[in-house]
């Protein structure tokens, strides 16, 4: 079964008959890396198609390859390889779409029996030479349609540290470096872990998302606490300070109060005698 390789026919589900990798190669016999998925067609020359749109780079022939056309998808930022073509059908230049015969698949170069040999590598290799080109495994390939929206962005919490994901679709993974799993909208999300690994700083979003931290699509908030803990460590001493001071000036207080209190009292009796004193002095 191929998760990716039917995308390639119409109407047709192909058998994987050789697997990206390293393997003996059947017609040279050494060890090499496959750098492709070889795809079964039951013996038959049936059309293969573009699977998204695209522009043809390159077709020809060579004696390993066969008949095979370079095609250049810029939405899935790969390019593709056909090889093997019985027959080609497009022609450099050419714009195509998911109803584009690309070619015929046959078993012209160097093979065994009739398959679709299919080559995937990154758009900025299209131009590079069969032999600089880093080609991967198609088959692990995610489509940006297959990928879901996970995660659910918070409100700014000022309590918490919290990651703002400034872009629309960065990749969430299980763990650091890990397998995708989706991506993650534009939003603020609370850490719940981080961990260093490789070139990058991971950062844990929700209970199975880990997404890579950089500062030109993501900004990062320390919780306020922090701050404020800091701060209480530091107050206690001033508290103890102020304790005894305030003991002290509590003592201060009440007996300024005494004194106040003391002082009302005497104010209160000198009124009275000058009061008592006017009323004579007027009588
Ligand atoms: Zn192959």
């Amino acid at each position: 079964m191929s998760k990716n390789g039917k995308l390639l026919f119409r109407n047709y589900d192909p058998y994987i008959t050789s697997p990206f990798g390293y393997r003996i190669n059947p017609v040279s016999g050494v060890r090499a890396l496959h750098a492709g998925v070889d795809y079964g067609t039951n013996d038959k020359n049936i059309p293969t198609y573009g699977i998204d749109n695209g522009v043809v780079v390159k077709t020809g022939f060579q004696k390993a390859l066969g008949n095979y056309v370079y095609v250049n998808y810029p939405k899935l930022n790969h390019g593709a390889l056909y090889q093997h073509l019985d027959s080609i059908k497009v022609s450099k230049g050419e714009k195509v779409t998911k109803d584009t015969v690309i070619g015929i698949t046959g078993a012209t170069g160097e093979v065994t029996g009739i398959h679709l040999h299919f080559g995937w590598f990154p758009s900025s290799d299209v131009n590079k030479d069969w032999y600089s080109i880093n080609f991967e495994d198609y088959e692990k390939y995610v489509f940006p349609m297959e990928i879901e929206v996970i995660g659910k962005p918070v409100i700014r919490d000022e309590t918490k540290d919290q990651i703002e994901v400034i872009i629309n679709n960065l990749y969430a993974r299980n763990n650091p470096n890990g397998n995708i799993l989706g991506y993650i909208k534009e939003g603020i999300y609370n850490i719940l872990d981080s961990k260093v690994d490789g070139d990058y700083t991971w950062y844990k979003i929700d209970d199975n998302y880990w997404i890579a931290y950089t500062d030109t699509y993501a900004k990062l908030y320390k919780k306020k606490e922090e701050v404020e803990e800091k701060e209480e460590k530091e107050e206690p001493k001033e508290d103890l300070d102020n304790n005894n001071n305030n003991e002290d000036g509590k003592e201060d207080n009440d007996n300024n109060q005494e004194v106040v209190k003391k002082e009302n009292i005497f104010i209160i009796i000198i009124r009275k005698i000058i009061e008592f004193l006017k009323k004579i002095f007027k009588n």
